[in-house]
């Protein structure tokens, strides 16, 4: 490439004042400037990004070589992509390889594969942001140091000019929104955050929380309907929900009971249907008589005391929508959500599973948070989720087409064909990705040879199939609190050994660890009434709840120990906090074995009894806790949460939960050697197992086994391949020794660059 010759750059840019007066208009302006800096720097891309303080938004506004169409669509917040970084962290942000830096932010509209050198420079005057000057390049580590001064110095020559021009926009926007408002107060690209990862691209249907039976009340206003009428309903009412519990027990049935049959005893519920019919009788027409009765209901429900009783009411609710349905005939096709991306205020887990059996391609979730197990649930049953808190979205019409980006967080309202099919190719991209996964090999192996193993962690029976597809040699992790999540009432031994047999038998004879009831934090059971809790993260959880409720938890290990009969299982303890709490669970674990053995039930009593390791007290007691534990797996998202501080469900701490803290390098490699002292099996079970970047260090201090959502199998396979033990072990001992978190952030942050 020939030098840049930036002295003529910079003189170019004196000559502005004509370019002003050339040009016919502001975005005009900009694009000369744009077109003339992508001439003297001999790239095929620049663009400008305005920055307005008022939403917090960079928007583009000029580019010569992406698409014009992105002009004004793109956005981001401070912070967000590379260019939201150089503009949140006024400095430059050179890289070589965009897309592989951990700040990329994918725009997929604008075109920019292509181009991977990427530098941006922030526009500032005096301490104000006013934007950003990106220039791209299909060449790799195309731009020098020189470069990068010198586009520093360009950007500082043009601050004031496009300030000038950012505010005369600026104006003329806000005329423009007066005449318009709809248009500019709905961007087309909204940021939101990740809940359950995928793609969607579907027309969106809001549900309707605030006025759930206005729809139907204007649709029959001129409409009367007898009381026959009304039984017809809720006779077609009753079969559509019979059919739907059908469908959902096929497809989930550990988690599926009763999810809708408490709504088919309501319709059973005969001063339910007696009061509507003796409205209709008084005169009243049924439309109004069904939603007077049910908001009567809702209202019942809401005032009792139990927050699991209270929840009725969205069932109550829910029966009321359906009786309204039948009854005006409402076609299915308005208010079917098949195969439509549902807009929510508020989802309850039973909620999730219901969208699921109605085959909804998304959901955007518009509360302020996700709990886990809403999160693990959705991911277990490929429901793409985002969060955001762009509340217009409610308000969006009926059958707008929306895409949902639930890699990057973004939605795309309205998007245009180019970004549909910018997406349909990065979907089939997935799809060759899951031919990969049908070519995982069956034996995981270090580059030098030595033998690692694979396991899933399993949140429903519907991850049994998945995980056997990815063959994994076994589960690592089975979080039995699911069925106990969904359900309305804790499940009985019977139940749970109907559910646990399932997995058992489909795992066809592969070790599986069943870890104990893991309630608590934010993963909380309707029914069970916790008091109030200050902090709940901090209260009666996991092995604590279940030591507190011995008979519970001794239906639970009885299930296990009966389905287990014959087959390779194992029991783990969640969130033990010290050798007592370790001793008193196993020996609840040989009393029950003691007792199925006494009545005469076949069981496995003796399976290897072992423990996760998520709370920093274990670390001074782990040779002692190393002893009398068969296993440790370290459940990291636990153990970073509570070594650091970080409530791991909080966006607004997230930049401090950090796996590669040196206190949590050094604790693992603590735990791990402690585990090899005693010849105990040691492996790693939360998200970090699935993170390439950790997996040589892990590999280096004597991990072995991982067990990982089996969805990340084939990459993490492929890094375990790539990995010269030798070196990982050199490497390790050389991260072991830094103490800054800086200097292991560098670290980390160059291998996701050079990993991804
Ligand atoms: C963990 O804490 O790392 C873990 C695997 O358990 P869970 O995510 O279910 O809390
Ligand atoms: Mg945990």
């Amino acid at each position: 490439m020939p030098k840049r010759d930036h002295t003529k750059l910079i003189c170019d840019i004196g000559e502005l004042t004509e370019i002003f007066s050339d040009a016919p208009s502001l975005e005009s302006f900009l694009q000369r400037i744009v077109e003339m800096v992508a001439e003297h720097m001999a790239c095929p891309v620049c663009s400008i990004y305005l920055y307005y303080e008022d939403t917090g938004d960079l928007v583009l506004k000029a580019t010569k070589g992406l698409n014009p169409s992105a002009i004004n669509n793109v956005r981001m917040k401070l912070g967000e992509g590379l260019t939201g970084v150089a503009v949140k962290e006024l400095r430059p942000i050179c890289v070589k390889n965009a897309s592989r830096s951990s700040s990329y932010c994918h725009f997929p509209e604008i075109g920019e594969e292509l181009y991977e050198s990427f530098m941006a420079v922030p526009i500032v005057r005096g301490v104000s942001r006013i934007g950003a000057l990106v220039v791209q390049n299909s060449k790799k580590d195309d731009f020098s140091e020189e470069d990068v001064r010198y586009f520093r110095a360009i950007s500082s020559q043009l601050a004031t000019v496009i300030e000038t021009a950012r505010l005369l926009i600026g104006f003329n926007e806000k005329q423009g929104r007066q005449k318009e408002p709809d248009s500019l107060s709905h961007p087309k690209v909204i940021q939101g955050r990740v809940g359950s990862r995928g793609f969607a691209v579907a027309q969106a249907v809001v549900l309707d929380n605030l006025q759930p039976f206005a729809k139907f009340l204007a649709h029959a206003k001129d409409r009367s309907y007898s009381i026959d009428d009304f039984t017809q309903a809720v006779r077609k009412t009753e079969e559509r929900l019979q059919a739907l519990q059908q469908q959902i027990e096929q497809k989930l049935a550990d988690v599926a009971s009763l999810i809708f049959t408490a709504q088919i005893l309501m319709l059973k519920d005969k001063a339910f249907v007696d009061t509507v019919a003796a409205g209709i009788r008084r005169g009243l027409p049924a439309p109004k008589a069904i939603v007077a009765v049910v908001e009567e209901y809702m209202k019942k429900f809401e005032d009792l005391p139990t927050a699991y009783l209270r929840e009725k009411k969205h069932d109550v609710k829910d029966i009321g929508i359906k009786l309204l349905e039948n009854l005006v005939g409402i076609s299915d096709e308005e208010n079917d959500l098949r195969g439509k991306i549902v807009i929510a205020e508020e989802l309850l887990p039973s909620d999730i599973l219901k969208l699921s059996s109605q085959d909804v391609r998304g959901v955007l979730l518009l509360s302020g948070g996700m709990t886990s197990h809403l999160s693990i649930l959705a991911r277990s049953l490929e429901i793409p989720v985002i969060i955001s808190d762009a509340r217009h979205l409610l308000k969006l019409a009926p059958s707008t087409m929306v895409l949902m980006d639930a890699e990057e967080g973004k939605i795309y309202v309205e998007p245009s064909e180019t970004i549909v099919k910018a997406f349909a190719k990065k979907d089939d991209s997935r799809l060759s990705w899951k031919k990969a996964c049908e070519a995982m090999k069956p034996a995981t192996r270090t580059k030098d040879g030595t033998r690692v193993r694979l396991y899933a962690n399993v949140n429903l029976l519907h991850d049994v199939q998945i995980a056997r597809e990815y063959k994994c040699e076994g589960v690592g992790l089975y979080r039995t609190e699911f069925p106990f999540i969904v359900r309305s009432d804790f499940p009985s031994e019977e139940e749970q050994y109907v559910v646990y047999k399932k997995l058992v038998d489909g795992m066809g004879g592969k070790e599986i660890v069943f870890r104990t009831l893991d309630i608590g934090g934010d993963k909380v059971l309707s029914y069970y009434d916790y008091g109030h809790e200050e902090n709940p993260f901090l209260g009666l959880r996991s092995i604590r709840f279940s030591l507190r409720h011995k008979d519970i938890f001794a239906q639970q290990l009885r299930a296990i120990l009966r389905a287990g009969a014959g087959a390779e299982i194992r029991i783990m303890f969640p969130m033990i906090s010290s050798l007592d709490e370790l001793l008193e669970a196993k020996q609840v674990v040989r009393e029950c074995a003691a007792d199925l053995k006494k009545e005469g039930i076949v069981c496995h009593s003796t399976p290897p009894i072992g423990m996760m390791v998520e709370l920093p007290a274990v670390l001074e007691i782990i040779d002692e806790l190393a002893e009398e534990s068969d296993f440790f797996s370290i459940g990291t998202n636990d153990f970073i949460q509570y070594m650091l501080a970080v409530d791991r469900t909080n966006e607004k701490v997230a930049d401090f939960y950090l796996p590669h803290h040196p206190s949590i390098l050094r604790s693992l490699k603590k735990i791990v050697d402690a585990a090899a002292k005693h010849g105990k099996d040691v492996s790693v079970c939360g998200d970090m197992a699935h993170d390439e970047r950790y997996v040589p260090y892990f590999l280096g201090i004597g991990i072995r086994k991982f067990s990982l959502d089996p969805r990340f199998f084939p990459k993490i396979q492929k890094t375990v391949e790539s990995t010269n033990l030798p070196e990982a072990v050199r490497q390790a001992q050389k991260l072991l020794g830094r103490d800054r978190v800086s200097d292991l952030n560098a670290v980390f942050e160059r291998k996701a660059k050079a990993g991804s």
